[in-house]
């Protein structure tokens, strides 16, 4: 079993992604100004192009070079394409078009002008209660509606979440391994293991073949952790001792890695991370309706936290006043 790369920028691929621009821009010519690169995950290198006719920038993911011969990859891509395409919500990066060639195999999405979560993170080392909910909220309702839709992501994590600059809306994307509901498994699936180890939940860790939507409310665990905290549920260097940790090993709870949290948050989150199914929230409804109600929570204490700062202001200039008007 092959697991997907991690997603990052390696300089030593730098070269394999100026072949891919180069086969892109001569397929897209006079349709698309391929501009700069945008990212790049396990599976393709993602590009920001210019739409010529309709005055618009996109984005094109394009299948990795070394896995442009490869029929299960680019039977993998072509999936992630059709399945996204049923897919309409203002939380999931909407795909535009496909195309493939002998050389070349290319998905066009809305570009989303922001960041990926995973490229913000080590900047901040970690997000405030108020922008985690935040995000949280737009993620519950974005897989409330894809499991709707009788899909399971099965690859969320923070590379895999954009975050729009000036809205900071979070938008979910690459449906690359999402699985249909009882649908059976394909070529790709039966070869390699879905998702991202230190995502992965317990019983997407152990091989078990029927995952529902609670396996992604876990992983949805696994980013809350990783936002409120800095650090990741668990750490390995191999997928085996990942892997072994999710399915018998408690984290560090969040209060002990001094979280400044509301506690229902704290729960809120460390639910999610049950290794029993039945443990979790049973649906992505509700654990927005729990997050909405934080959030609710979260926003009077912040106001009463600002009204007490203010009162005691107040008293201290009238103090201030007193004591020049009537002090020695
Ligand atoms: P892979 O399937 O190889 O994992 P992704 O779809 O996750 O590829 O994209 C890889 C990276 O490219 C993301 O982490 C993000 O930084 C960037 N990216 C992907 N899609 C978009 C988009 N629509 N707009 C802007 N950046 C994007
Ligand atoms: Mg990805």
């Amino acid at each position: 079993m092959t697991t997907q790369l991690a997603e990052h920028t390696d300089p030593n691929l730098a070269a394999v992604s100026t072949l891919e621009r180069r086969r892109l821009d001569m397929q897209v010519r006079g349709q698309y100004q391929v501009v700069r690169e945008l990212g790049r995950g396990g599976m393709g290198v993602v590009f920001l192009a210019r739409d010529v006719a309709l005055h618009r920038m996109v984005a094109i993911k394009v299948l990795r070079d070394e896995f442009v011969t490869s029929e299960p990859h680019r039977e993998r891509f072509r999936r992630e394409a059709r399945l996204t395409a049923r897919l309409t919500h203002p939380g999931i990066v909407p795909v535009y078009t496909f195309g493939e060639s002998r050389d070349l195999v290319y998905l066009v999405m809305q570009y989303v002008n922001g960041e990926s979560l995973a490229h913000r993170l080590p900047g901040v080392a970690k997000l405030s209660a108020a922008e985690s909910l935040a995000i949280l909220h737009d993620l519950a309702q974005a897989l409330e509606y894809a499991h709707a839709q009788g899909l399971v992501h099965r690859d969320l994590k923070a590379e895999n979440v954009l975050i729009e600059r000036g809205t900071g809306r979070a938008l979910l994307t690459d449906f690359g391994v999402a699985r249909v509901r009882d649908s059976s498994p394909d070529l790709w699936e039966r070869e390699h293991a879905s998702g991202t180890p230190h995502y992965m939940s317990p019983e997407q860790a152990a091989g078990e073949p029927d995952l529902d939507r609670r396996s992604d409310i876990y992983s949805l665990g696994v980013l809350g952790y990783l936002m409120l905290s800095g650090t990741l549920p668990f750490d390995g260097s191999t997928f085996t001792a990942l892997a072994a940790q999710h399915i018998v090993k408690a984290p560090v709870p969040l209060d002990k890695l001094g979280v400044d949290a509301p506690q229902p948050l704290v729960r809120a989150i460390m639910r999610c991370l049950a290794k029993e199914r039945g443990d979790r929230f049973a649906t992505a409804a509700d654990f927005g309706t729990a997050i909405t109600r934080i959030t609710a929570d979260n926003a009077d204490r912040a106001v009463r936290r600002k009204i007490g700062a203010r009162g005691w202001m107040r008293v201290t200039t009238v103090f201030a006043i007193a004591a020049a008007l009537f002090g020695p």
